[in-house]
């Protein structure tokens, strides 16, 4: 062993974690507002925080927010996989909220502390750890494995994933299926699941902002019209409430209530594997609270308000914003038609915000291919407490850019997270313990094994 590898073999997992949490990788859709120096630096410490890695995979950096590692396979003619995470992170807002500061990367009480340690170097960490260890045992895997990291995952991936899937694609690579961030295993977040349950994204909800608008003469205050532009708009964003969009059931909700029905007590699990009969009821059920409704319907949320700019002006103009999550199976260019039909009525306009940046809903990957069987599989042996269930992921990943590639995609964060570790993701006091950390190491270990 080298110098260099005896070093990095002296730090535990942990440690490592640490190191990538501060540096202050934070994009934004504002260039100038990154410090590239930071991203170079955390690519920078990777060869040596991973030695083996280094010295055994091919490592392609395109620009500074994209790392690919390729581990050749023993035979080429194998479809591979692709293993995805991201190295940037969202902005810590307030960090003297925080316990500990968030790019401390303090270790303490069996956690480590600070931006990404959930979302979502944690995983960077874990793959790479994964593919160290094998390689220090000497193991090489069957079929080619692909590790591809980009570096502004939250600001749409055009510098980072789109430019590894653009390079994989030149070289040919169509692999048998793709994992990338997504669910958590789900601890008591369902009270009707007997255990928890290792949450698979099989499809990913569609994203797009709606821009309404009501125009009216504007004028002085003191002699108004009977109709006001922004009670026009008033009206029409009383009637986005009060009308959802319908419910429906998914090929990918069906998938997750047949897996779900095992795993459930008596009463659900009839209501579960009978959905010929039940389906009314489980909409019904499900349309009661937000979490479960999104999986049932492309979502509408009013999230923006304007107005006239004074006192006594009339509004010559009234807008809001609508952020819409389009469900599988409908297009963007449909969500905007609905709300279009429950709006024009109060002649209030209805037009994409950003025309051209709206993500379509995914595709619903397959439940009965190698790559959702081989993900259950690793996880048997890394989790055996837990359950492995598809599920409708409905926050936007990388995976949109590498659709091309395969067929299967998959998103899985493989940690154990409770409705508390959920506030962290994007908000305060994001950590992770260090035994979860450590099995979801084991869990990419296993799967690189079965490959
Ligand atoms: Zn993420």
């Amino acid at each position: 062993m080298n110098q260099r590898a005896a070093k990095a073999h002296s730090l535990s997992l942990a440690e490592k974690l640490s190191r990538l949490v501060q540096f202050q990788t934070v994009s934004s859709y504002i260039p100038e507002r990154e410090d590239d120096a930071a991203f170079s630096a955390l690519l920078a410490s990777l060869p040596s925080l991973f030695p083996n890695v280094d010295t055994s995979l091919e490592t392609h950096k395109i620009g500074s927010r994209a790392m690919l590692y390729t581990w050749p396979g023993k035979d080429p003619r194998v479809p591979g996989a692709i293993f995805c995470a991201h190295f940037d992170v969202v902005p810590a807002l307030n960090p003297e909220t925080w316990e500990q500061p968030p790019f401390s990367g303090t270790i303490s009480e069996g956690q480590v502390w600070g931006r990404g340690t959930q979302d979502i170097k944690v995983l960077m960490a874990c793959i790479l750890e994964a593919a160290e260890v094998l390689l220090g045992q000497g193991f090489s895997p069957h079929r080619t494995l692909h590790f591809a990291f980009g570096g502004d995952e939250e600001t749409g991936g055009h510098r980072g994933a789109r430019q590894i899937a653009a390079y994989l694609q030149g070289k040919g690579v169509k692999a048998s299926f793709l994992l990338d961030e997504g669910g958590s295993i789900a601890v008591k977040m369902l009270s009707f699941a007997r255990r928890p349950l290792a949450l698979v994204g099989v499809a990913e909800k569609g994203y797009m902002d709606v821009k309404l608008e009501s125009v009216s003469l504007g004028g002085h205050a003191s002699m108004p019209p009977r109709n006001t532009a922004p009670g026009n708009l008033a009206r029409a964003l009383a009637e986005i409430e009060a009308r959802q969009s319908p419910a429906r059931l998914t090929r990918t909700l069906k998938a997750f209530l047949a897996a779900l029905a095992g795993e459930s007590s008596p009463h659900y699990s009839l209501l579960f594997s009978n959905l010929w009969l039940s389906s009314p009821l489980v909409l019904a059920a499900f349309s009661k609270s937000p979490a479960t409704n999104a999986l049932i319907r492309t979502t509408r949320a009013i999230t923006m308000l304007q107005g006239s700019p004074k006192e006594n002006v009339l509004a010559e103009q009234a807008s809001a914003t609508v952020n819409v999550r389009v469900l599988p199976g409908e297009t963007c260019a449909q969500a905007l038609d609905g709300i279009r039909r429950l709006v024009e009525r109060q002649g209030v306009q209805a037009t994409a915000k950003h025309p051209g940046q709206e993500v379509e809903a995914s595709s619903e990957s397959r439940v009965d291919s190698e790559g959702f069987a081989k993900i259950k599989e690793a996880l048997a042996i890394s989790h055996p407490e837990a359950a492995c269930l598809p599920f409708l992921f409905s926050a936007a990943t990388d995976t949109k850019h590498y659709a091309g590639l395969t067929n299967d995609t998959y998103r899985l964060t493989c940690l154990p997270q409770t409705t508390e570790d959920l506030k962290g993701i994007h908000g305060i006091n994001e950590r992770v313990r260090i035994i979860d950390m450590e099995k979801c190491a084991d869990f990419y270990k296993a799967l690189i094994q079965s490959l």
